[in-house]
């Protein structure tokens, strides 16, 4: 199928159902270098999912808005759109969604310099991971963490955070495409800490530097049969870097001609300019200075390159290297110079970052009441919407649930067993526990330890039956508790285990020489019948229970 033309896309009536589709345009622009117009579309995707007040829908187009952003070094942009996103986290119970945005937001912040509140971020998302099983977003929260290490010159941890995430894409089953980015990502990654290490003449890593070989060529061998120019550029150049970390010039320099020369057809000079830095550090290294000098100029003809603040200073930092080495002490001095001056420059706006970042916040809205009246009355008004279902949801919650103990009272309870007839289930136990002489622990404990018994008894209760048993709360000191598809004769050793739990705790830590039991009268449930009959059953096993001594279970009705 042909893929839609972006301004067929903007201007198609219905946008509510189309922002997925308008989303999945914008990451194909992304990908085929055309930025400005997956912005374009990426703006209609967020107005799309707004309209069709979908949450998890804004955060998602916000993410791809911002990396587009974060990948075009327009930080501030970036950042007015997670600020905007931020709106929409409180009302989002898509981890995946909020861990994909929050590992931009924060990769963002250590780009402009505030890496207190980057980190926090980004260790926040890491820690998201661990209850969300999209494996993408798991593996863009580590990446999102390894590449702002790199951005804060920290090449240890980096290395480390790298190889990690090299694990995570290597070992998590990611989508085809997306292992294939997530590889190339850490790998060069990877490879450029690598290099970093060979650099500052520490140790390398060997088996990381194996590894990362072992994945870079398997990827240069898939964007050579595809014709990826770009893709290819930089596994020779990472490639070169590897072979440059473990002193092999001779190949390292070949990787480097095949480069540049590559990095030319795909008319990218960033990534050319990245390669001549090394390789003319290399050929400086042996001897070869007019070669080096020579391509350190060509760098200094490319306009583009030397107007990314991070280029410039690896470009005069290299003039230096490069000017020492050849023994050149004026030129030397006066790149030293300017490098200095760069890395002033570099820590005053780093320095002001985090001011800026909390202007931009302050100025948000600011930014907002600038924007399209039209689409701020569609933010408002799901923000509304957003706000009252939230409210409903809580005050429902609250209407289900008993306040002491926290389980659930009757209402839940003939909620959860209308559920469980549409979900299938026949039959069940029930357990109607009751606490032994309750009153007499009120009287001679007081109220407030009779609270904390209740509370306790709830957490064990909590504790008994297997996954999908339903603990309520009846009233006074008196507990059902449900176990699905069981019989009481099946359960009634769960039952003893369960007053033997309540017998033996440790009651007194809750007061000297307070003692707790209960007892507790079973009965079989048959959905197709009522509850209120086999809950009369229960508590009949239960006034045996009591008649005969109490710190029982009954299950025969006599
Ligand atoms: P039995 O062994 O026969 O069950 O005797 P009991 O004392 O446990 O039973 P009874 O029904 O006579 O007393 C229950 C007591 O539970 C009376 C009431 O004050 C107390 N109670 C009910 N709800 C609460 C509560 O929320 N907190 C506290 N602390 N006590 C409560
Ligand atoms: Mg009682
Ligand atoms: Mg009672």
């Amino acid at each position: 199928m042909a893929r839609p033309a972006s301004s067929e896309l903007r201007h198609d009536q219905n946008l509510a159902a189309s922002w997925q589709a308008l989303l999945d345009c914008a990451v194909r622009l992304d990908w085929e270098c055309r930025t400005g117009e997956a912005l374009e579309v990426a703006e209609a995707a967020y107005e799309a999912a707004l309209e069709a007040g979908d949450v998890t829908g804004a955060l998602r187009v916000s993410h791809r808005l911002a990396l587009i952003h974060f990948n075009k070094e327009t930080l501030p942009e970036g950042l007015k759109i997670c600020l905007r996103a931020e709106t929409w986290l409180r009302y989002c119970q898509d981890q995946a969604a909020i861990i994909s945005l929050q590992s931009v937001h924060g990769g963002i912040l250590v780009a402009l310099g505030d890496l207190e509140t980057g980190f926090t971020l980004l260790t926040d998302c890491q820690k998201r991971t661990k209850s969300c099983r999209d494996p993408l977003a798991n593996w863009r929260a580590r990446t999102a963490y390894a590449v702002a290490l790199f951005d804060s010159n920290d090449f240890d941890r980096a290395a480390e955070a790298a190889a990690e995430s090299l694990n995570y894409a290597e070992a998590s089953g990611l989508a085809k495409d997306s292992v294939l980015i997530a590889r190339s990502i850490a790998s060069r990654m990877a490879a450029r800490a690598l290099g970093e290490h060979r650099l500052a003449r520490k140790e390398i890593d060997e088996s990381l530097l194996a590894r990362t070989q072992a994945q870079l060529q398997s990827i240069l061998a898939e964007a050579q049969a595809e014709k990826l120019s770009y893709e290819i550029a930089e596994c020779h150049c990472y490639l070169g870097l590897l072979a440059w970390a473990s002193g092999e010039d001779a190949v390292a320099a070949g990787r480097y001609v095949a480069a540049i020369a590559a990095a030319r057809v795909a008319q990218d000079e960033v990534l050319e300019a990245e390669t001549s830095y090394w390789y003319a550090y290399l050929l400086a290294g042996r001897g070869a200075f007019d070669e080096a000098q020579s391509l350190l100029a060509g760098v200094e003809a490319m306009e583009q390159v030397l107007a990314v603040p991070r280029m410039k200073l690896r470009h005069f930092d290299m003039r230096f290297r490069i000017a020492e080495m050849a023994g050149d002490w004026r030129a030397a001095f006066d790149h030293h110079k300017i490098y200095h001056e760069l890395v002033v420059e570099d820590y005053r706006r780093l320095a002001s970052a985090r001011a800026y970042t909390m202007k931009l916040a302050l100025d948000l809205k600011t930014m907002r009441r600038k924007e399209d009246s039209a689409r701020l009355e569609r933010e408002r008004l799901l923000e509304e919407n957003l706000r009252l279902a939230a409210e409903q949801r809580a005050a429902v919650l609250a209407s289900r649930t008993d306040p002491l103990t926290g389980l659930g009272n009757r209402r839940e309870l003939q909620l959860r067993c209308g559920e469980w007839v549409e979900a299938g289930v026949t039959h069940a136990t029930l357990m109607l526990v009751d606490i032994d002489h309750f009153k007499r622990i009120n009287d001679i404990f007081s109220h407030s330890i009779g609270d904390i018994v209740l509370r306790r008894l709830a957490g064990l209760l909590g504790d008994t039956g297997p996954e999908g048993s339903l603990a309520i709360r009846m009233g006074g000191e008196e507990f059902l508790l449900l176990l699905a598809g069981t019989t009481a004769a099946e359960t009634f050793g769960d039952a003893e285990r369960l007053r033997l739990l309540v017998q033996d705790h440790e009651w007194s830590l809750v007061a000297p020489k307070l003692d707790v039991t209960c007892s507790i009268g079973l009965a079989d449930w048959s959905l197709a019948d009522s509850l209120e009959a086999a809950l009369h059953v229960a508590d009949a096993n239960l006034y045996v229970a009591k008649n005969s001594g109490r710190n029982r279970c009954v299950a025969a009705a006599t």
